[in-house]
């Protein structure tokens, strides 16, 4: 039995139980400031052939579960046996089907960052190979780069649905033309309307990623109104956000630690959210399922549940500035995961003690302590 396949470094978070199949390699982009994923390693196209023997060595994984679960007595139930793998996988090729199995074994998601980049035809080749090979998967999903998808043909985005291409993860960032332009984004909002236009009218279900914070101190307002207007105009099945993170390899941490980019609190990126939500007009369904995230509650369908979204940050903001802080050091060191735990007494008085641990003067923990506590999650 083949023992692995190959995987590309992350997928959405919404996209943990997929089956992972690396398509092409790295960023054919690769210059984002704010995006240290890629950086040094070089855009490849994997060849068709090659991609086919990771999708038959999935397979064949597999097929080793499932008879191995046959032959334990469990008949056609693979939950023990996924279970055992789970808890000690031989590689990450075992541990990703065991996981994707676990969960029904229907969703696959394409990796690297911009699958789309693809001729077409080949692109094809493998969705179609992929659910001949593993009927069991329903959904297909892949990330996207609003460029391409502004150039890609439409009639080439039907086909790639028809073959079985159900959603596309594109990252938006901001919808406002000079901070892209500050983060190397490599397009513009108008690319980033044509490409997700393009998208939604191929009847392609449509994710985009907007990144809070990105704006800092300078640009926060701009950042959140430009970036619903051009949602808007796209008007996506999905709006999932996620919160600035400043990590060593980024060109965007030489800037930090340089002082030309002040980064935004939390309690500013709350501020730019609520701008964000409250100018968007569309129809999307808005999530917050990111760990970076400081209030990852805020969830629903638009425009019916932007009131209780806008409610979600009202609450916060109108906590005192003490137990603001509370919930900050609170959620970032993993006590909170939203704000209804802070009731709990014992988590409050956990976030507490945490307080006076990482602060000097007991009372006041350092945006950079916050931000640091952040970024260890990721
Ligand atoms: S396009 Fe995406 S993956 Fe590529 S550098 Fe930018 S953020 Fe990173």
């Amino acid at each position: 039995m083949p023992d692995s396949f190959e995987l590309g470094p992350i997928r959405p978070p919404s996209e943990a139980y997929s089956l992972l199949i690396r398509v092409t390699k790295n960023c054919p982009w690769n210059r984002c400031k704010f995006c240290h994923i890629y950086k040094g390693q070089k855009f490849e196209l994997r060849p068709v052939e090659e991609v086919k023997q990771d999708i038959l060595a999935a397979k064949a994984i597999q097929d080793g579960l499932k008879a191995m679960a046959w032959k334990s007595g469990y008949g056609g139930s693979v939950e023990v046996v996924v279970a055992t793998v789970l808890s000690n996988p031989p590689n990450e090729a075992y541990f990703n089907i065991a996981l994707w199995l676990s969960h029904g074994g229907t969703s696959a998601f394409l990796q690297d960052a911009n699958t789309l980049i693809m001729p077409t035809p080949d692109l094809v080749e493998v969705i179609k190979f992929l659910k001949e090979t593993l009927p069991s998967i329903t959904q297909v999903t892949s990330y996207a780069r609003s460029k391409t998808a502004a150039k890609k043909k439409l009639a080439e985005l039907k086909e790639l649905r028809e073959a079985g291409l159900s959603r596309l993860h594109i990252g938006l960032e901001s919808g406002y033309d000079p901070l892209l332009k500050y983060m190397d984004k490599g397009v513009t909002a108008a690319e980033h309307i044509k490409g997700g236009k393009n998208v939604v009218a191929s009847g392609i279900s449509l994710c985009e990623y907007v990144l809070l914070g990105l704006g800092g101190k300078k640009m926060w307002r701009e950042h959140a109104v430009e970036t619903a207007r051009v949602l808007n105009q796209i008007d996506p099945e999905f709006i999932r956000v996620r919160t600035l993170t400043v990590k060593q390899g980024m060109p965007l941490y030489q800037e930090v630690q340089g002082g030309s980019f002040v980064r935004a609190g939390d309690e500013e990126i709350v501020e730019e959210e609520k701008l964000l939500i409250e100018n968007l007009d569309c129809h999307a369904y808005f999530v917050s399922d990111h760990i970076t995230n400081l209030l990852q509650e805020i969830e629903g369908k638009l425009p019916d549940d932007k009131d209780k979204m806008l409610a979600v940050i009202s609450r916060f903001q109108s906590l005192s500035p003490e137990e603001r802080h509370n919930f900050r050091v609170g959620r970032r060191v993993g006590i909170y995961n939203e704000l209804d735990d802070m009731d709990n007494p014992r988590q409050h008085e956990l976030a507490e003690r945490a307080i006076e641990k990482l602060s000097d003067d007991g009372k006041q923990v350092s945006d950079e302590t916050i931000y640091f506590l952040m970024e260890r999650f990721i």
